[in-house]
């Protein structure tokens, strides 16, 4: 989901116009016209990669040591979120603490900033999410989180879920703006935040979207929880000597598998989003679930455990393709180099194919 950026008053409309520009500079490229720079950036990521390998083989049984205790401790995922609300009132609560705790950093770090203060009724709502009013954040946030079964989690996870289900609050547009500020401009139409059970939707996003669009990002973000539970959040692999290896710039695939779960989990409730975030990230999800099957690349995505898609990936595209897919760190460039190994192995039909798919289509990152 893109952040919009707009309605702050005083000096805080500078933050937003700089945040803008911060933006525009680490937004992910357009892959038209683009694919000659792309190809440079994959082989340069590649060299660099093989040089961490390289240390890595090096620095031999203590690096291997600190990654295998790190892929076992993520294999068993979390039971409960570290804090764990119960019900709408404190996730209303610890948005307010997270605005709060936004609002003294912005301050911190722009003495003359003025940001918009709290307004009466802004942290206000129904304590029982099934008493909202019909259509509302909270209602449509029972029935995706309805959606969330055994089918879609499997059974360990979906009692992880129901134990400790997410709590969704609507909350003023200004929280997202100062968390964007921070972040540099990369927030979204919401918000999970880990080693919590609560997901923040911005309630000026919901309000421009439609019914399908809004239980859609639900769904996106109720899906980043799930993942959480399930160690999901920790990409990591073994490789071909069953070494553990966790890469660092793995977030171009988390987003991108989370918006295919989500839209695919939509799609199925008869509910069509009419926009694809993430639109190379999740092409490339697309593509690796076309690859692997969608129960292999399911359960890597909410375990976190990729060893099986790279198998997969890697006995269609050839040895070592993985790798390089995921040196490249993000989704334009993965893209990129995924399609330039199908045409290589003469499978243009196929990708094809894969093309007209319509989550690939709205994703809008081919053309
Ligand atoms: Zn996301």
């Amino acid at each position: 989901m893109g952040k919009r950026m707009g309605d702050a008053v005083g000096a805080a409309e500078t933050l937003i116009r700089q945040a803008h520009v911060v933006q525009q500079h680490i937004g992910p490229p357009p892959v038209a016209g683009e694919a000659q720079r792309l190809r440079s950036a994959v082989a340069t990521a590649t060299e660099s990669l093989q040089r961490v390998a390289e240390q890595g083989r090096r620095v031999g049984l203590a690096a291997g040591a600190d990654a295998e205790s790190r892929f076992r401790d993520a294999s068993r995922g979390f039971e409960r979120p570290g804090r764990a609300f119960r019900t709408l009132a404190e996730a209303r609560r610890h948005s307010r603490e997270e605005e709060d705790s936004y609002r003294r950093q912005l301050l911190a770090r722009h003495p003359n900033a003025r940001p918009a203060a709290v307004q009466p009724g802004d942290y206000a709502g129904p304590a029982d999410p099934r008493q909202a009013p019909a259509g509302s954040t909270e209602r449509l946030s029972v029935e995706v989180a309805g959606w969330m079964d055994r089918s879609v989690l499997g059974d360990a996870l979906a009692g992880r879920f129901a134990r400790t289900p997410p709590l969704v609050t609507e909350d003023p547009h200004r929280l997202f703006q100062f968390e964007g500020l921070l972040t540099g401009g990369m927030s979204a139409g919401g918000m999970y935040e880990p080693g919590t059970n609560h997901i923040m939707m911005d309630a000026d996003a919901m309000a421009d979207a439609s019914p399908a669009a809004r239980r859609h990002f639900i769904a996106h973000e109720m899906m980043h929880y799930a993942a959480y539970l399930g160690g999901g959040a920790t990409i990591r692999w073994r490789d071909g000597r069953g070494a553990a290896v966790i890469p660092s710039n793995m977030e171009f695939l988390h987003e991108g598998a989370t918006e295919l779960m989500a839209q695919q989990l939509s799609r199925a409730h008869g509910s069509d989003p009419g926009s694809v975030s993430y639109g190379a990230e999740t092409t490339v999800a697309f593509y690796l679930q076309q690859i692997a099957g969608a129960s292999v690349l399911g359960a890597a995505y909410l375990g976190g455990d990729f060893t099986s898609v790279r198998r997969a990936v890697d006995a269609k595209l050839g040895a070592g393709t993985f790798d390089r897919m995921a040196a490249t760190g993000n989704g334009s460039g993965a893209l990129v180099y995924l399609r330039e190994r199908m045409q290589a192995r003469g499978m243009g039909a196929e990708l094809a194919v894969w093309d007209a798919n319509p989550i690939v289509k709205t994703a809008g990152a081919i053309d």
